[in-house]
């Protein structure tokens, strides 16, 4: 009996993994796709200043509408994009629409707001990123001013001083760096000073957890009291409540992002939304 369980189960957990590996499979031969059939698209999520109440910002995340899977959100492709270096191709698409969508918002007579680009490692370590950013910053006009990257910890584990070279190159051509996910990877307080950084994201799991245990809450204090002194902008991520959003003001942190403002929004809407929030924050 405790045989034929154990077999069965042994089977079922084979079976699960073998649909896994055929799910990752075929998501990656499609995702190989995905650009050049003009499957991706971006979604824009507002940054506010706490104090003044507007929109300071916007980051842009990219969303893949799979024929038959509908819309898939990064987590589920990224890790694919990332293993495979396909991350590369989607990135250069990501920033450029980025850049072209900067020129459009320019064209319609809107006031500049950044936009931050998400890049992986492998974007980091590509051959030419800087050339690739300045060229098409020349191409549609826009300037330098009005993009930000944003990596996270993970991306410096390895080659920390060619990522270093990297950062200081766009940071020169006027694109400033953000630390993403700030608090959930490893030696991040070294990076702090060895990387050219301007500003600090505080991962979502503070904002979620700070108002309920107290050690995330001195935890959160002590990334926005070290962010300060550094003088870096510090912004935080999966802002949800307008409690959250009064502790981050009372504690020093002064930008916020998350869901209590809005969801990312597609391109068409995000100047509605951004009227939306500025004017129910000045109530
Ligand atoms: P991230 O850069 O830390 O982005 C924040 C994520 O939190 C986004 O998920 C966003 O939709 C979500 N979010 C925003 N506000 C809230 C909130 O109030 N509560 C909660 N629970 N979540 C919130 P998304 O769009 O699924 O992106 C996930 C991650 O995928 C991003 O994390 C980023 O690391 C990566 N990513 C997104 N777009 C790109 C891209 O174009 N290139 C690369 N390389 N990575 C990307
Ligand atoms: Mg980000
Ligand atoms: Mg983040
Ligand atoms: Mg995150």
């Amino acid at each position: 009996q405790a045989k034929s369980l154990g077999r069965s189960r042994s089977v079922v957990f084979e079976m699960a993994m073998a649909e896994n590996q055929l799910d990752y499979y075929l998501l990656e031969r499609d995702l190989n796709e995905a650009v050049d059939r003009n499957q991706l698209s971006l979604v824009f999520q507002p940054k506010v200043d706490l104090i003044t109440r507007k929109v300071v910002g916007l980051e842009a995340l990219v969303r893949w509408n799979h024929p038959t899977r509908g819309q898939n959100t990064p987590g589920a492709f990224i890790p694919i994009a990332e293993n495979s270096d396909q991350i590369i191709h989607i990135d250069r698409w990501v920033i450029r629409n980025t850049i072209a969508e900067q020129a459009r918002r320019h064209a319609s007579g809107l006031t500049m707001l950044p936009i931050a680009i998400n890049l992986s490692i492998a974007d980091i370590l590509s051959p030419n990123l800087v050339t690739y950013f300045t060229e098409l910053l020349k191409e549609y006009k826009v300037p330098a001013a009005a993009l930000e990257i944003e990596v996270t910890e993970s991306c410096f584990m390895r080659q920390l001083s060619q990522t270093q070279g990297v950062l200081r190159a766009l940071n020169e051509k006027g694109i400033s760096t953000t630390l993403d996910d700030f608090g959930t990877g490893f030696s991040s307080l070294s990076y702090l000073r060895q990387l050219p950084l301007q500003c600090l994201k505080i991962d979502q799991s503070f904002t979620a957890s700070m108002l309920e245990d107290a050690n995330a809450e001195k935890l959160t204090q002590a990334i926005v009291a070290m962010g300060n002194a550094l003088k870096m902008t510090i912004v935080a991520e999966g802002v949800e409540t307008r409690e959250q959003m009064h502790w981050l003001l009372a504690h020093g942190c002064h930008i916020g992002q998350g869901y209590y403002f809005s969801p990312p929004v597609p391109s068409e809407d995000v100047m509605q939304v951004i009227e939306r929030i500025e004017i129910r924050l000045a109530a």
